[in-house]
C-alpha cells in the first residue's frame, strides 16, 4: 500500500519538483549514519525496523496512519478515563452535513469545518457554557468516500462536562444536534446526526473503547465507505474489476491526499489542555513524535546497508519482517538467498553478540569486531 501511495505527488510537490516525504517512508536510512539498520523486537512482541525515515504523514502514508491512530486512541481513552475517574460525564456525538454526489472534497470539507466553526460561536452555546458545566472538546475528522454518494466528510466531538447530570446533558446534546442539522447549508437529516453519554461508570469499558476506535480508526478501516487507505488496499491486493474502477480507487486516494495537506486530524481545546495538563505532557506528542518513539526489548538482527539497500530494491521489508516471525534468521536468510541480488550473502556475529546480514567482512569498518563464522550456519 505505501508503494503505491508514494508515486502520488501534489499539486504543490509537482510545481515544485519536490519528492514527497513518504518516499523516504521505511526506505531511507539516517544520512550521516554508517549503522546498520537493526531488526528489533518492542515490549509487545511486534517486530520493526530500527534506523530507517518514518514520515509521519497520517493523512497520507498507511503504516504512519495505524502508528499515529494506535496513539490518538490510547490518548483518548486516557483522556476519557482520567475525567471519569473524577466522576464527571463525557458526550459523544457525531455530525455531518448534506452532500451530494457531485460535490468536491474541498466544497464538502470547507463546508463542514466553516459550518462548524461559526455554530459553536451562535448564543444559544457559547452564552451557556457555564450553565451547561461544558468544560471543552476533543474533535477528530473522518472521511469516507463511496462512488454512489460521494465525499461524506463527518466529525465526531466529545464534550466534557464537570457534572454528570444525564439528563441535563441528554437535553442539551439533542437540542445541539437540532440545531446543527437545520445550521445555514448544512441541509442535514436528524437520522445523520448522532448524540450518547458516556457516563462516570469507569467500568463500562466497551463503550470508551468503541467510542475511541471510531474516532480515531475510522480512516483506517471504515465499513461505511471507502477510506483513502480501503482503497490503497484494493489496488494493492488487486481487488477492483478493470482498468477504470483501479484508476477511480486511485484518484479517491489522490483527492484525499491533496485536500488534507495540513489538516489536523484531533483537536483538544485548550481549556482541557490545560485541565489534564500533566496527562497531555505524558501523552501529546506531535505525529512525528508518535512514530519515531518506538520501544526496543531487543535487537533480533543486523543488516548492513548494502544489504538493506537491496532489500527496499525488491520491496522486500516486510516480507523480512514476516519471514522473521516465521523461522528467525534461517527465514529471513533462505528468503534473501533466493534472490539473485543476493550472491555473496553472509551472517556474521557483531560486537554486541547479534547476527548481521553483510556481504562479507570487507564491507564493515576496520574497527568491527573480529567476527566469528557461525560453523552451523548451513542453509
Ligand atoms: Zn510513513
Amino acid at each position: 500500500m505505501r508503494n503505491i501511495a508514494k508515486q502520488n505527488y501534489t499539486l504543490k510537490e509537482t510545481k515544485e519538483k519536490r519528492k514527497p516525504r513518504i518516499q523516504f517512508c521505511g526506505y531511507s536510512v539516517n544520512a550521516n549514519s554508517n549503522q546498520p539498520v537493526r531488526l528489533c523486537k518492542n515490549d509487545k512482541g511486534g517486530l520493526f525496523f530500527n534506523g530507517v525515515a518514518n514520515c509521519g504523514g497520517y493523512w497520507r502514508c498507511p503504516v504512519c496512519a495505524l502508528k499515529i491512530s494506535e496513539n490518538k486512541k490510547e490518548l483518548l481513552s486516557g483522556l476519557i478515563g482520567a475525567h471519569q475517574s473524577k466522576n464527571l460525564s463525557i458526550g459523544f456525538l457525531t455530525l455531518t452535513v448534506r452532500h451530494s454526489k457531485f460535490d468536491t472534497l474541498k466544497k464538502s470539507l470547507e463546508k463542514i469545518s466553516n459550518n462548524y466553526r461559526s455554530f459553536q460561536n451562535q448564543r444559544f452555546f457559547s452564552r451557556s457554557k457555564i450553565d451547561l458545566g461544558f468544560m471543552g472538546q476533543v474533535k477528530t475528522l473522518e472521511i469516507t468516500y463511496s462512488f454512489e454518494n460521494g465525499w461524506h466528510p463527518h466529525l465526531h466531538i466529545l464534550f466534557f462536562y464537570n457534572h454528570s447530570d444525564g439528563k441535563k446533558i441528554e437535553k442539551f446534546q439533542k437540542d445541539f444536534i437540532s440545531r446543527w442539522f437545520k445550521y445555514k447549508d448544512n441541509d442535514g437529516t436528524l437520522g445523520g446526526q448522532n448524540q450518547q453519554i458516556l457516563n462516570s461508570d469507569v467500568s463500562n469499558y466497551l463503550a470508551k473503547y468503541d467510542i475511541t476506535s471510531e474516532m480515531t480508526k475510522g480512516q483506517i478501516k471504515s465499513t461505511k465507505g471507502l477510506t483513502p487507505f480501503t482503497a490503497l488496499a484494493k489496488i494493492a491486493s488487486g481487488d477492483y474489476a478493470d482498468y477504470m474502477e483501479k484508476h477511480r480507487l486511485y484518484g479517491v486516494y489522490s483527492c484525499y491526499v491533496e485536500q488534507t495537506q495540513g489538516k489536523h486530524f484531533v483537536n483538544i481545546s485548550n481549556s482541557l489542555r490545560k485541565e489534564y495538563a500533566e496527562f497531555m505532557e505524558e501523552f501529546d506528542k506531535t505525529d512525528e513524535e508518535i512514530v519515531n518513539n518506538v520501544t526496543i526489548e531487543e535487537v533480533l538482527l543486523k543488516v548492513s546497508l548494502p544489504i538493506w539497500k537491496l532489500i527496499c530494491k525488491n520491496d522486500l521489508q516486510p516480507l523480512v519482517l514476516i519471514k522473521y516471525k516465521e523461522n528467525n534468521l534461517e527465514g529471513v536468510y533462505n528468503l534473501l538467498k533466493y534472490f539473485r541480488d543476493f550472491n555473496g550473502l553472509d551472517v556474521e556475529i557483531d560486537k554486541d553478540d547479534v547476527p548481521i546480514l553483510t556481504f562479507g567482512y570487507c564491507e564493515l569498518p576496520p574497527d568491527f569486531y573480529k567476527p566469528k563464522i557461525l560453523s552451523t550456519w548451513k542453509v
